[in-house]
């Protein structure tokens, strides 16, 4: 928290305006919208409600595919079964770790010879970095699916020099407790169409009808956002610049002092990517750096350092066995890029309240396990 946000509750208290609804909703909504030039926006009580009425809004329905990044957290698929859609999964690309355009392209291909056209392809951009949409948009144009895209992770950052979560015709954020600016719980959805977001904040508040009475022709949720927390969302969306600056110092620091370890590989970003660093994210490669992801993971816990691994891919998850998946292709050849980078992925401590000697303690670890692993002992 910044302390501001305490202005914007009390007035909440000192109108009485606790529920869901409110001046404050209005005002982060506009707020929002303007941080990424002028969207519409309808403010959501979770990342996953944004979702899962982002996948309501593009029609997604029983018996349809959706094509969705299986490197993400499950959040992103779980409301593609909630609508009793079929998730299919499309690999990362070693770049940027997000959506591989080249496996995007043969999933659309090999669905298409089957006569099967997915209703949306689910886009995730992960750890504070845009996926590549200056080739991932062409595509979709070009097959004619409409994108939702998953930028829980990514506000702040940009891609080809525009705000990211502005390239999907719908796009969802989280104001959940980790994510880089938070609400305690909530979320965002925007969309290119002030219609479609009339309509989202229909759906969102049980679909009622204008009429005098409780009348009702479809189905709708109970999603919208709290007016105590939307005013906590307006003080944070004011320190989001800020926020970015120091997770990219807080990488800065930990790639400047570890990126010399042999097997040692950070997230990578490509020159049309400014990532906010939301967690500082690299792999281990056990060849080389003589030790596993898993073990480097044990030893900082038992220095009380709590790092985690990255994502599982939903592809490798029990609840998505049996689902399709397209794997990254390069040079005529296919390989499971995800599934790599679970195997050897690691995010590291990167809080913005983290201190220096905080984060020196964290290094000073990491060199400590890694040096005496076998592999730099013959090395040194
Ligand atoms: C956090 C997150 C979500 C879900 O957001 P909630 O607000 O926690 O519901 C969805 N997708 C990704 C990639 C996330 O990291």
């Amino acid at each position: 928290m910044t302390g501001d946000e305490r202005l914007f509750i009390d007035e909440a208290f000192a109108t009485n305006w606790i529920a869901p609804l409110g001046p404050n909703v209005d005002a982060f909504e506009r707020e929002f919208g303007e941080a990424l030039g002028a969207l519409p926006c309808c403010a959501t009580a979770s990342g996953t409600a944004a979702i899962h009425l982002g996948l309501s809004l593009l029609g997604v329905g029983p018996g349809d595919l959706v094509l969705c990044s299986s490197f993400t957290f499950v959040a992103s698929a779980n409301p593609i079964r909630l609508l009793g859609a079929e998730p299919v999964f499309v690999d990362s690309e070693p770049e940027s770790w997000n959506m591989s355009p080249s496996a995007l392209r043969r999933a659309l291909e090999v669905l298409s010879s089957a006569g099967q056209k997915p209703k949306a392809v689910l886009v995730v951009n992960l750890y504070g970095q845009s996926a590549d949409f200056g080739s991932i948009r062409p595509i979709c144009e070009e097959w004619d699916v409409p994108i939702l895209e998953d930028a829980a992770e990514s506000l702040g950052a940009t891609c080809l020099g525009h705000p990211s979560g502005t390239f999907g015709d719908i796009s969802a954020f989280s104001f959940n407790g980790n994510k880089i600016i938070t609400t305690s719980g909530g979320g965002m959805l925007a969309a290119l169409s002030t219609e479609r977001i009339a309509r989202a904040r229909f759906l969102a508040t049980q679909a009622r009808e204008v009429a005098p009475h409780y009348e009702h022709r479809e189905a709708g949720f109970n999603y919208r956002m709290s007016n105590v927390l939307a005013g906590i969302g307006r003080a944070q969306l004011r320190v989001l610049g800020n926020r970015v600056a120091t997770r990219r110092e807080i990488f800065a620091r930990y790639s400047q002092a570890l990126s010399s370890i042999p097997g040692v590989h950070f997230m990578p970003e490509p020159a049309w990517s400014h990532s906010t660093r939301w967690l500082t994210a690299l792999t281990v490669d056990p060849k080389k750096a003589g030790t596993t992801r898993d073990a480097l993971l044990e030893a900082l816990a038992r220095q009380k350092i709590e790092a985690r691994p990255t994502w599982k891919p939903m592809h490798l998850q029990p609840l998505f066995a049996g689902c399709k998946y397209f794997a990254h292709e390069c040079g005529g050849f296919t390989r499971d890029v995800s599934a790599r980078l679970f195997a050897d992925g690691i995010c590291l401590p990167s809080g913005s309240s983290m201190s220096l000697p905080q984060q020196q303690r964290v290094i000073e670890s990491i060199v400590g396990v890694m040096s005496r692993a076998p592999s730099s002992r013959c090395t040194a």
